[in-house]
């Protein structure tokens, strides 16, 4: 069994995929070009949103998002402390200091009531307070409606790190429309992914939109060789997008798929293990299913020696990273815990209801 089946899946897209790839091949255009342009306009549709800004990994979107945003040295970026490290990293590659804020137990998310209470204790001089990363982790959106009222309170900007998110929604409002900016990854693992590194930004404001696409080019101004500011070579192969573009056309099915095994699991599981909670009104893409078990080592085993893969994601907090053991921070105890009590199952939109049964039986 595969922890994601990315096999399974190009089999059921074969003939269109080798299709797409070949064109790419033959069109002698391989990076931005007209493909990548097209596939910009599908994705701002789907989300919603005015501009869809490709670019070459989800953690240049970070990046490029708080450099557009202006943020760097002597800032402060809020960012969950439970997350994969690029949501920290990017703040730090900027220049500016994360400061980590503990999540919710159920929905993994950054925990709005711990973000109150880190904003109050850092209003101080020294550092300017300018935006929070809110992550959709495992896929689940997170609590925007809040999240959206504290930054409007304390005047702090609000960036989606929508990598794992996209294809989520709240109430119909799909994920990546939700922050000033927002951000995604095409790795070939995350919900929509490509055949490679890919990434993408999104947002509803023309300047940021602009300056994004100048950034992904080398600060370019008119052209590639007018350099107006620094910048990064961050951009979308026409490869990458021919294969998205095939991914988007089965995207919803897969995402109802997702659904149907997340359903199966949970019907099987709950009541043994801590299962996944989706809140009233939001929609996941199950990037991950996730349950939480005290003895999560042992199950780990158990479904190892029967041959079925599974994840600890993630193993260890932010602020129990190496690369940030200089900014002494305050713990954070749910992140913590989930360290030590969370395991990701094999999930896909392809399998099957045997596989399910199977994974479960040995939990
Ligand atoms: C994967 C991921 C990223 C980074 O995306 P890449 O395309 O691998 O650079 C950023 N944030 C989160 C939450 C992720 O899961």
């Amino acid at each position: 069994m595969q922890f994601r089946d990315l096999h399974r899946q190009y089999e059921a897209m074969r003939v269109e995929m080798d299709e797409a790839l070949l064109g790419a091949a033959r069109s002698g255009a391989y990076i931005l070009g007209s493909q990548v342009a097209e596939l910009e306009q599908q994705l701002a549709d789907y989300v919603g949103v005015k501009h869809c800004i490709t670019c070459a990994n989800g953690t240049d979107a970070l990046r490029m998002a708080l450099m557009a945003l202006g943020i760097g040295p002597g800032d402060a970026v809020f960012v969950p402390d439970f997350t994969f490290f690029a949501t920290a990293e990017a703040v730090a590659m900027v220049g500016a200091k994360p400061i980590f804020v503990d999540v919710d137990e159920n929905t993994f998310n950054i925990d709005d009531v711990d973000l109150c209470n880190k904003i109050r204790d850092n209003q101080n001089e020294e550092l300017a307070l300018r935006a929070v990363i809110a992550v959709d982790l495992f896929g689940r959106p997170a609590d925007y409606d809040r999240l959206q009222k504290v930054c409007e309170m304390y005047g702090l900007l609000l960036v989606e790190d929508g990598a794992q998110g996209f294809g989520g929604s709240i109430n119909g409002r799909k994920a990546c429309s939700f922050g000033d900016i927002s951000t995604t990854s095409f790795f070939p693992a995350k919900p929509l992914g490509c055949y490679g590194d890919g990434g993408a930004l999104f947002t509803d404001n023309d300047e940021w939109a602009a300056l994004l696409r100048s950034l992904r080019v080398h600060g370019k101004g008119t052209d590639k060789y007018d350099n107006v500011r620094l910048g990064l070579n961050s951009r979308l192969d026409t490869l990458q997008a021919a294969v998205l573009q095939v991914k988007m056309k089965h995207f919803d099915e897969e995402l109802k798929a997702v659904n149907h095994v997340a359903k199966r699991y949970t019907e099987l599981l709950s009541g043994k293990v801590t299962t996944p909670v989706v809140p009233q009104g939001y929609t996941s893409s199950w990037a991950q299913y996730t349950i939480q078990a005290d003895n999560r080592d042992e199950i780990q085993s158990r479904l190892k020696a029967a041959g079925i893969p599974s994840m600890v994601y993630y193993p260890r907090t932010m602020s129990q990273q190496t690369a940030f053991a200089e900014l002494e921070q305050t713990p954070c105890l749910v992140a913590e815990r989930l360290a030590h009590t969370v395991l990701s199952l094999p999930m896909h939109p392809y399998l099957t209801d045997e596989e399910i049964e199977k994974v479960a039986s040995l939990i």
